[in-house]
C-alpha cells in the first residue's frame, strides 16, 4: 500500500489515493490531440498550427485570456459524437488517474446556437456516462455563465427539463469580477425551487465578499473560495457551517492568481477546520489532473499525512453522492491508510466520528 501514513511524505503516490474530483468542466478537459482531431473531422480552421502552439498559447495572463482561448477550443465540439468522445475520454482519463467519484460541469450555454440540438448533447454526453459506469462513478452539473443575463440562465435551467432526474446540482462560472453571486439570486431560488443542489464560482478572482454573498445565497458548495482568507470571520462561518470549498492549486498557479503554490491558502483553510478539497478544473489547459494537483500541493505546502487523509475524506463529504454511497468511498480512502497515526488527530476525528455506524466492507469501486 503506496499511501501508508507512516511512510515518508515524498513516498505518497496519488495517483493511487482513492479520490474525488468535484470542480472540473468538462470543456476544460478537451487535450490539444483531441481538439485537433474533432478540428479535422468537423472541417473547422483553428487559429493555432498544431497542438504544440495550442500548449504555447496556454501561457495564460488572467482568468480572461484563459477563457479565449477555452471557448475557442469549445467551437470543435459540433456532434453528439464530439461530446461522447470527450466526455468518455475524461471519465477514462480520471479513472487512471485514481478518481473514484467525479462531479463535472458541462455548460450547454457555450453551444446554443450551433447545428446541434440540446437532445444531441446531452445524449452523447450521457452514454459516455453510462458506458463509464463500472469504472467510475460519475455526477453531471449544469452550469451558467456569469457574464449573460440571469434571464438567459433560467431559460438554460428550464431548458434542461428533461434531464432533471440525471442532473445533480447547478453552478456558475465565468469572468468573475463585476459578476457578484448576489445578481443571480433568481437563478439559484429556482435552481432551489427544483430541489437541486447549488454551487457558485466565487472568491477566485473576485473578492471575500463574493464568498460571503455565495454563503448568504445558502449554496451547498463554493467553487475555489481562496478570497475568503483574507477575512477571518468568513473563514470562521465556512467552518461552522461546514460549506465545502473546490479548490484547484494548478489552475489558481496557472491564471497566476498566486505566484508559488507555496502561497495557496488551502493548507491554512484546512487547520481552520475549513472542508476544503482538491480539484483539477480545466485540466488539458491548465496541464493537471487531480493526481497532479494532489501531489503539486504536498509538495508546495508539505502536507503531513493527516492532512492528506483529511482532504481525501472532505471530497467524500463534500460530494453529492447519497449517504449509503459515501460510506463505501469513506471506507476505500480509509484503506488506503493502514494504521494511519493521523486518525488520532482532532480534525480527522470530527468525520471518523459522524460515520462511526456507516462502516461496511471495501466497496466494488477499485
Ligand atoms: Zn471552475
Amino acid at each position: 500500500m503506496v499511501l501508508s501514513a507512516g511512510k515518508p511524505r515524498q513516498q505518497h503516490d496519488f495517483v493511487k489515493l482513492p479520490k474525488t474530483d468535484l470542480h472540473v468542466h468538462l470543456e476544460g478537459t478537451l487535450e490539444p490531440e483531441m481538439l485537433f482531431r474533432l478540428a479535422g473531422r468537423n472541417h473547422i480552421s483553428l487559429p493555432w498550427k498544431n497542438p504544440e502552439m495550442l500548449h504555447e498559447a496556454c501561457k495564460f495572463r488572467d482568468l480572461s485570456g484563459f477563457l479565449a482561448i477555452y471557448y475557442k477550443g469549445c467551437e470543435v465540439l459540433v456532434t453528439e459524437q464530439d461530446f461522447y468522445d470527450l466526455t468518455r475520454a475524461y471519465l477514462e482519463r480520471a479513472a487512471s488517474d485514481g478518481v473514484v467519484h467525479t462531479e463535472f460541469f458541462f455548460n450547454p450555454q457555450v453551444f446554443c446556437g450551433n447545428k446541434i440540438s440540446l437532445e444531441g448533447i446531452m445524449r452523447g454526453v450521457f452514454s459516455a456516462v453510462h458506458d463509464m459506469r463500472e469504472r467510475i462513478s460519475c455526477l453531471y452539473m449544469g452550469t451558467v455563465m456569469r457574464t449573460r443575463p440571469v434571464e438567459e440562465a433560467l431559460r438554460t435551467l428550464n431548458e434542461l427539463a428533461p434531464w432533471y432526474d440525471r442532473i445533480a446540482a447547478f453552478g456558475m462560472g465565468g469572468a468573475e469580477n463585476g459578476n457578484p453571486p448576489s445578481r443571480f439570486k433568481r437563478y439559484f431560488e429556482a435552481c432551489r425551487e427544483r430541489g437541486f443542489r447549488i454551487c457558485v464560482h466565487a472568491g477566485e478572482e473576485g473578492p471575500a465578499e463574493y464568498v460571503r454573498e455565495a454563503v448568504e445565497l445558502g449554496v451547498d458548495r463554493i467553487d475555489h473560495g481562496n478570497a475568503a482568507v483574507h477575512d477571518p470571520a468568513l473563514m470562521k462561518i465556512l467552518a461552522e457551517k461546514q460549506i465545502p470549498l473546490t479548490m484547484c492549486p494548478i489552475s489558481n498557479l496557472r491564471l497566476n492568481l498566486i505566484r508559488d503554490l507555496g502561497e495557496h491558502p488551502l493548507k491554512r483553510m484546512l487547520s481552520r477546520g475549513i472542508c476544503v478539497t482538491i480539484n483539477s478544473d480545466d485540466p488539458a489547459y491548465f496541464l493537471g489532473y487531480a493526481s497532479d494537483n494532489w501531489e503539486a500541493v504536498q509538495r508546495a505546502l508539505d502536507l503531513t499525512p493527516a492532512e492528506v487523509l483529511q482532504l481525501a475524506l472532505n471530497g467524500v463529504e463534500a460530494c453529492f453522492l447519497p449517504e449509503a454511497e459515501k460510506i463505501k468511498l469513506r471506507n476505500d480512502v480509509k484503506t488506503a491508510f493502514p494504521g494511519a497515526p493521523g486518525m488520532a488527530d482532532p480534525i480527522v476525528e470530527r468525520t471518523a466520528r459522524k460515520d462511526q455506524d456507516g462502516f461496511s466492507p471495501l466497496s466494488e469501486m477499485d
